[in-house]
């Protein structure tokens, strides 16, 4: 659902919605964006701040009252109290306009992505990586069983690796899903981990699985 009054970018996100495959609604207004969304049945909404009618964090918040389905925010530039806000309120994530196509939906991916692994999350609780294993669940880690001691931010920040293994994710990225956006420290915090899961998993064992992605980020792989 695209909860926008901008008509040409909505449109725009519609049609590049639609051409990756998924079903696509539009409203123009606050008030009608959010009835929408409560009765429609949407699995992610792309929801504008500045909207006519109502708008977009009192849409968000009324939302939240009945309903837990993603919503990724559509901010405007360096306006970090929109960003703070929204997260606060509830959102998933925020793209702050003008944006690239390929990085929303990039973003639409992973929210989908994680949504699967949760729902599934009953039947097969463990993150697998080649020969090595996260089990969320009981906080453990191994190597073809043998267990991997690691701190509880490793841990996070090892899952969350886990969680979008075969992707690039940005230091940014890394900072505001593992230690979270008021995080205020250096980037280099996200260094120094990786290093010390480095240390624990590639420099132990035989697979290299953590790459670096150099002036991007990092990525875990299974090949
Ligand atoms: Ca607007």
């Amino acid at each position: 659902m695209i909860i926008e009054d901008e008509t040409k970018i909505a449109r725009f996100l519609q049609l590049e919605l639609e051409h990756e495959g998924y079903t696509v609604g539009i409203s123009s207004d606050g008030r009608d964006g959010l009835n929408k969304s409560l009765h429609g049945d949407y699995h992610l909404i792309i929801l504008d701040v500045m909207l006519p009618l109502l708008n977009g964090m009192e849409v968000l918040r009324r939302i939240r009252q009945t309903s837990d389905v993603p919503v990724i925010m559509l901010t405007a530039k360096d306006d970090i109290t929109d960003k703070v806000m929204g997260l606060d309120l509830g959102a998933q994530d925020y793209m702050t306009k003008p944006f690239a196509i390929e990085e929303l939906l990039a973003r639409i991916r992973v929210i989908f992505k994680l949504k699967s692994t949760q729902t599934t999350s009953h039947y097969s609780s463990s993150l697998k990586c080649g020969n090595l294993t996260l089990n969320p669940d009981k906080f453990e880690a191994s190597y073809n069983t043998v267990p991997i001691p690691l701190t509880k931010k490793e841990f996070e920040l090892l899952h969350y690796l886990m969680l979008n293994k075969n992707m690039l994710l940005t230091r940014d990225a890394i900072l505001e899903n593992v230690w979270g956006y008021e995080y205020m420290g250096d980037t280099n915090v996200v260094d120094v981990y990786i290093r010390y899961l480095r240390s624990k998993i590639d420099q132990k064992f035989e697979d290299k699985i953590i790459y670096t992605i150099r002036g991007m980020g990092y990525q875990i792989k299974d090949e």
